[in-house]
């Protein structure tokens, strides 16, 4: 304790019916401290309410008329002012372990013991208390008393580390509206209000081991075990709040499911606050999950668009590689595909799912596809400086990219300009591409192959267009759509498909690539039918550079 606080001379409150103890008790005690007397438990706990100087530590005795000690013990603990460390008189050691579970710190027995001895205790744990209260203080939020955010954040990280395999929650809570309450009641009912939210918070994170802290505003945020029924628990607390007499008060909830552990605390606060935003904008749900609103939310692709030049310009955008096997003997990386990756300042890593469509609605797809066009090629240089064995790198390249005649030119001058041969890149044009103009299709993927870049059908069979391209465009390399793959044991008909595709492939003698791969099953099938080239999550998912130049550098090809 610091010099000054350990100058003022603290209160102690005896309760205690025996004036013969009480005398003991005040002699000596007071030579440190003021001492008040109470005789039972109704008059401590009126003293307690009504007295101006605070208590600093409470001597009890357990047997005593009117209210015993156990019973004041719980009413302390109704009341909510448990705070003050309380000592037990006792001689029956049986009640120890109720008083310890109602909050009982120490005990001290009678007969008495020596005075110094009961002062040093008394002295140690005033001490230890109000230190607790110091750490405390600085923990948490002053007016709620829920963890302040750094503190939270630590915690999560604490929690996760004990408990890694326990599937959590993070969710951020908006109490909107209580400025009415300000402006109806004032502050102190708008401040009690909020407390209790935060109290009632605390109660039922409780129930799914979690803990509350506050953001800023009126945002609290929460951490605890994974929850199915929302809806269940967001009329617990409007329930609440309604017994409590509030109206008025709006409650929404954003729900973060943590599906990979490794995004950043601040990261995930982020979403679930952005989800909480968005609550009520498009059903009339009091709580939204992230992951749902990444399907179909148009604010947060508004956010997007309007961040997406910043974030070019950031370098946000980083490229990661999916490696291509050949397996017609013992497995080997034979190519990779690029694939963009979005590393958003507040929102963590967003998925090219989501952006693709929206850039290329809003015409920002050029330029990030030439962005990931130069740095994948630029990559293939450093590595084949570093003396890396290289392999082709699929691009993809949407059909807006198509449109423009200019694109045979922007390709050959980026792979001049790091000196990598064309035959090193390979250009995935996806299926619906060849929907529009295909004529002037033609002519630009001929361009491209005569300078040298292979070119490769992607999503084959998932458009309605897959035969009129087989015979007309010129490609080398045929990918057939995912969703083949996922569903191949479905229906015989999938199975018949994918076999045919086979067929086809062989027939135009092109490279036939199948990509979802994920079980040994439909590798050894594939395999069967003639399938060549694997990608998909059985051998890897996309890799960041560094990992994959690792994997290229362990392997020939
Ligand atoms: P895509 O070209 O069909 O790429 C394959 C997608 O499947 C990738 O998703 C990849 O991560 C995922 N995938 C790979 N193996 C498996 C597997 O075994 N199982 C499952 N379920 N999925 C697998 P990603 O990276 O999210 O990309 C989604 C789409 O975004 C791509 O589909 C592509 O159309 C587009 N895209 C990605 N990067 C770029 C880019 O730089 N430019 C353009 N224009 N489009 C891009
Ligand atoms: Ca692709
Ligand atoms: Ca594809």
């Amino acid at each position: 304790m610091s010099n000054i606080i350990s100058e003022i001379k603290r209160t102690i409150l005896v309760v205690e019916d025996e004036v013969i103890n009480q005398e003991i008790l005040k002699e000596v005690l007071s030579t440190k401290y003021n001492v008040e007397i109470a005789s039972n438990g109704i008059e401590a706990i009126q003293k307690l309410t009504k007295s101006i100087t605070p208590i600093s530590l409470i001597m009890l005795d357990i047997n005593m008329p009117m209210m015993n000690g156990i019973d004041f013990l719980k009413k302390l603990n109704e009341k909510n002012i448990k705070r003050i460390p309380t000592i037990v008189i006792t001689s029956e050691a049986d009640t120890e372990l109720e008083c310890l579970k109602l909050g009982a710190i120490d005990f001290i027995k009678r007969p008495f013991e020596l005075p110094e001895v009961m002062l040093a205790r008394v002295a140690r744990l005033i001490e230890l208390f109000e230190d607790r209260l110091i750490i405390n203080a600085s923990e948490r939020d002053e007016l709620t008393h829920v963890y302040n955010k750094n503190v939270f954040k630590e915690y999560v990280k604490m929690i996760e580390e004990y408990n890694p395999n326990d599937r959590m929650d993070l969710n951020v809570l908006l109490v909107e509206n209580l400025q009415v309450i300000h402006e109806l009641y004032g502050q102190e009912k708008a401040d009690e209000v909020i407390s209790h939210i935060a109290d009632e918070l605390k109660n039922n994170v409780k129930v799914y081991d979690g803990i509350v802290g506050k953001l800023e505003d009126e945002y609290f945020v929460m951490f605890h075990k994974h929850v199915n029924d929302y809806n269940e628990l967001v009329k617990r607390f409007e329930i609440s709040l309604e017994k409590y007499g509030v109206s008025g008060i709006n409650l929404k909830l954003g729900v973060y499911e943590i599906d990979d552990k490794t995004v950043d605390i601040d990261v995930r606060i982020n979403r679930a606050k952005l989800s909480c935003n968005q609550v009520g904008k498009f059903s009339h749900n009091k709580y939204l999950a992230f992951n749902d609103i990444s399907q179909n939310n148009a604010l947060i692709y508004e956010q997007l668009a309007y961040d997406f030049h910043n974030s070019l310009m950031n370098r946000e955008f980083i490229v990661y590689y999916q490696p291509k096997y050949n397996i017609e003997n013992k497995p080997y990386i034979c190519s990779a595909e690029a694939l963009v990756r979005w590393i958003h300042p507040t929102l963590g890593m967003v998925s090219p799912k989501l952006f693709i469509p929206l850039f290329e609605e809003r015409g920002f797809i050029r330029d990030l596809d030439h962005y990931v066009w130069e740095e994948a090629i630029k990559n293939l240089a450093q590595w084949k400086t570093n003396n890396i064995n290289i392999v082709p790198i699929s691009l993809n390249v949407s059909r807006i990219d198509l449109l423009d005649d200019s694109i045979v030119d922007i390709l050959d001058s980026i792979t001049k300009k790091y000196n990598v041969d064309n035959k090193y890149v390979y250009l995935e044009i996806t299926e619906s591409a060849y929907n529009s103009d295909i004529n002037h299709l033609v002519e630009i993927i001929t361009k491209l192959k005569e300078k040298g870049f292979k070119i490769e059908i992607d999503d084959f069979g998932a458009g309605y267009s897959s035969l009129n391209a087989l015979t007309t465009v010129p490609f080398d390399v045929l990918k057939l759509d995912m969703l083949f793959v996922k569903e191949m044991y479905s229906n015989d008909k999938t199975l018949k498909v994918i076999e045919l595709v086979s067929d086809i492939a062989k027939y135009l003698d092109v490279i036939l690539v199948a990509e979802g791969v994920e079980t040994i099953e439909q590798l050894n099938q594939l395999k069967k039918f003639g399938y060549s080239v694997i990608q998909g999550y059985y051998f890897s998912k996309p890799l960041s550079e560094k990992e994959f130049v690792y994997l290229l550098g362990g392997k020939k090809c």
